[in-house]
């Protein structure tokens, strides 16, 4: 007989993963009454795609984006166009999750009776009820909605396969947390403070008071990957709703103080973890290999401080491996070496930087004393005041710079030779690609402060250089081709009626 072998689906939710455990606890079955939050299709079976239900109500809302609920001023939307209303429709019950437990919204699709389809951007919790926000298309209008949306109408839900895959990705990392906060718990007793589901495709984080050494870090991932090869299931329990039990404390732990719905759900991962929780959350951790990031980042508040732990799963994780390995690909290619020898190669690439930067630095401090020293010696001393012009080509970020330093060298230079002649230096330098948008700075000083600012006021009238200076230096640049033949005989006549 062959072998056979059968594969459960991951597609479907097993019947033991909803567990009403209070005797008088039911679903509501009235069409025309709202399923509580806590109670809703997505949390009874987290991998339902589609569903069909009723309409309970629908109304046109009175804001033209979705209410934020305070919690997502980060959050940018773009501005709604004028023409696109917003519908809030609240059904007998749904598939897509209003955003709650630190979990963001899902996104989808609703099918009215006639078979035209409405676009669910976001679902929120009201008090106990999930509503619907639908954005119309340009075809679609309010009156046709109001109808279709009428209380007890049939309407189709589905999450379609984008919805789906942000669900699924949202699922991964927040069941995610819960076995991670637990082994956390259990394995260090570091109490997890908060959690953020960020959006895809960035890691997401538990804030925690404490932070870990990487034998931690490693551990903890570690005996989480040991519960998730295990296949650990994932089962919810839902009872009322007893008033006493603990309120939000956080910003995504415990029960949010205005929630209506009457019900606890607990998310029980079997043998590792109890926790009130109206996330949806996937039937096993089976597939949730976790990943932690080995760097913390440590926040600073003003009582408080904490650590944040970034951590990775599910198709976040896939993301973020094949990224990282782009990555590391592209820089292997550069720099002609396999992936594990990038490190070493670019260290040797920054050290052998740093020694040619302080070489280039050392040469052209050399080279500024020869350019000054050729400088003085090019003027006969016996010509009284010397006036001077030198230009150069130079590919250099910083050619000002060097300029200065040559400035610098010609001036200790005079005063080393006992120079006593007044004199006027003029240095300019180009890219040697010239076009009409290369610039070529100026660099002009003397032993006469009252000079340099003469031929600096020339420089600027009639070369059009744009520059300033104060005593005996003066700097300006202009943008455009430098010719000798034309810039540097306009500057060779300003010099000439130069009087020293
Ligand atoms: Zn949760």
């Amino acid at each position: 007989m062959a072998a056979t072998a059968t594969l459960s689906p991951p597609s479907v939710t097993p019947p033991t993963y909803h567990r009403i455990v209070s005797p008088t606890l039911a679903l509501p079955t009235d069409p025309l009454q709202p399923i509580p939050v806590g109670l809703l299709a997505c949390q009874r079976d987290p991998l339902l795609r589609e569903l069909t239900t009723t309409a309970v109500s629908c109304r046109v809302s009175q804001s033209p984006s979705v209410p934020s609920n305070g919690r997502e001023g980060k959050k940018k939307k773009a501005a709604p166009a004028p023409t696109a209303a917003l519908l809030e429709i609240i059904l007998h019950d749904t598939i897509i999750f209003p955003e709650g437990g630190g979990q963001p919204s899902d996104i989808g699709t609703l099918t009215s009776s006639d078979g035209e389809l409405w676009d669910v951007v976001e679902a929120k919790r009201h008090g106990g009820h999930a509503v619907h926000y639908v954005r119309l298309r340009q075809e679609q209008n309010v009156d046709d909605a109001l109808r279709l949306f009428s209380p007890g109408a049939v309407v189709g839900v589905s999450l379609g396969e984008q919805g789906f895959k942000r669900r699924l990705d949202h699922m991964c990392m927040h069941t995610s947390q819960h076995l991670l906060s637990a082994v956390l718990e259990t394995k260090l007793n570091v109490e997890t403070l908060a959690w953020s589901l960020t959006a895809y495709p960035a890691p997401c984080y538990v804030e925690l008071a404490r932070g870990l050494s990487p034998e931690e870090i490693a551990a903890v991932q570690e005996e989480a990957n040991r519960l998730v090869f295990e296949g650990r299931s994932v089962h919810v329990e839902v009872e009322e709703l007893d008033p006493s039990v603990k309120v939000m404390s956080g910003p995504s732990v415990g029960i949010p103080s205005d929630y209506t719905g009457g019900v606890k759900r607990t998310i029980v991962i079997d043998g590792v973890d109890r926790n009130p929780c109206c996330g949806t959350h996937l039937p096993s951790i089976h597939n949730l290999q976790l990943f932690l990031l080995p760097n913390m980042e440590a926040l600073a508040r003003a009582t408080t401080s904490s650590v944040r732990l970034y951590f990775l799963s599910g198709p976040r994780l896939l993301t973020h491996l094949t990224s990282a390995h782009t990555l590391l690909t592209s820089a292997a290619s550069i720099m002609s070496c396999g992936a594990p020898q990038v490190p070493e190669r670019v260290q040797q690439v920054v050290d052998e930087r740093k020694k040619v930067t302080k070489r280039v630095e050392d040469l052209e401090a050399e080279l500024a004393a020869t350019i000054a020293s050729e400088l003085l010696a090019s003027v006969p001393q016996e010509a009284g005041g010397l006036v001077m012009q030198r230009h150069r080509t130079d590919d250099s970020a910083t050619a000002l710079t060097f300029l200065s330093a040559i400035a610098t060298a010609f001036v200790s230079k005079v005063a080393e030779k006992e120079v006593t002649a007044p004199y006027l230096v003029v240095l300019s330098s180009s890219p040697s690609a010239q076009s009409v948008t290369s610039t070529t700075v100026v660099l002009l000083f003397g032993s006469d402060d009252k000079k340099v600012k003469e031929v600096g006021d020339e420089l600027k009238a009639k070369m059009n250089v744009k520059g300033g200076g104060k005593g005996p230096r003066w700097s300006g640049k202009f943008t455009g081709v430098w010719k000798d033949a034309r810039e540097g005989v306009a500057l060779a006549g300003i010099l000439e009626s130069v009087k020293l």
